[in-house]
């Protein structure tokens, strides 16, 4: 979704050369294979966006693939970058990945200051350790080596399925399908939980920004805390989007995951003024863009 939203919008960066894979062509699990792709793009600076991702039901579901695919994928494309003298690497964490138990806004210095929730923790770890290793190249050899942080993440060619999309994919499809056979729209937990949301063409503005100009080995990239919201409101503007509100139900079986993760954005705000599409503005533009890719959008 990220890579993709980066390519949307590579013309206005008419300086680079952009090279874009998938998981499709190459697999970076595999160090080999990871070597053949730097063998044949050379690359000057790397964008990682690789991650075996997923809400928080496949988090919950999949501990085993979350932490040693991420492992190895991160282990692989990091050493590439040194063994391949790349100039720069942008590496991608989560908010998801820091402590349960904290104080908030969490900031940068407090990734590694506790155990992060107990649904996504095999992920958490992966992601965390993904930190050290940029870190450990920076010590060691000088690497200029960053990760930025941002948060749940929305938008165009997101993954919508069911059962393992993170929470605004997933109840786009839902609504889609419930308002499609006229049944109820059902949401997962009480809607309780708050969540920081950024569009993912918003992110990729910052990710380009982050390879131009960020100097920080580890930076948050997200909206103000002011902008954080419920998972109902979301639910609720989906429903809107769908003329459907009326239909909206909760199943509080389910669990509600982490209450929040309330990220503090004034290191990225003080180096940079930059206006966020706001939830509702980009919720409207994801259901407009699963509605009309819903052929060939990953569901
Ligand atoms: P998280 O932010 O890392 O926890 O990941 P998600 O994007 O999966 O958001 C999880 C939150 O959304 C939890 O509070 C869930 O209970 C709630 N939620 C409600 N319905 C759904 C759904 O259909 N899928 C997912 N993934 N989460 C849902």
């Amino acid at each position: 979704m990220v890579g993709s939203a980066i390519n949307k919008i590579k013309g206005d960066y008419p300086a680079y050369r952009f090279v874009f894979f998938s998981s499709s062509e190459y697999d970076l699990s595999s160090l080999e294979e990871t070597k053949s792709l730097f063998r044949e793009v050379q690359p000057t600076m790397v964008i990682h966006l690789a991650a075996c991702v997923g809400g928080l039901f496949k988090n919950m579901h999949n501990k085993v693939e979350m932490l040693e695919k991420n492992v190895m994928i991160n282990f692989n494309v990091v050493r590439c970058c040194h063994e391949f003298d790349v100039e720069k690497l942008v590496a991608c964490l989560s908010t998801c990945i820091f402590p349960d138990n904290t104080t908030y806004p969490i900031n940068e210095t407090m990734l590694h200051d506790g155990p992060p929730h107990t649904s996504n923790d095999a992920y958490a770890y992966a992601k965390r350790m993904l930190d050290i290793q940029c870190q450990a190249y920076r010590e060691n050899y000088g690497s200029n080596f960053q990760c930025v942080i941002p948060t749940n993440i929305y938008g165009a060619h997101d993954n919508y399925h069911l059962e393992d999309a993170h929470v605004i994919p997933a109840l786009i499809h839902k609504c889609y399908l419930a308002k499609k056979d006229g049944i109820p729209f059902v949401m997962r937990g009480s809607g309780k939980p708050l969540r920081q949301f950024i569009y993912a063409e918003d992110l990729a503005k910052l990710m380009m920004w982050s390879v131009e100009h960020n100097t920080d080995p580890i930076l948050i990239l997200s909206v103000p805390e002011d902008q954080e919201v419920s998972i109902e409101h979301v639910a609720r503007l989906i429903a809107r989007e769908f003329d459907y509100e009326h239909q909206l139900a909760f199943d509080e079986s389910f669990s509600d995951g982490q209450f929040k993760k309330t990220a503090d954005n004034s290191l990225l705000a003080s180096k940079l003024k930059f206006d966020f599409v706001p939830i509702a503005d980009g919720i409207k533009r994801s259901v407009a863009w699963f509605v009309e890719n819903y052929a060939t959008a990953r569901k």
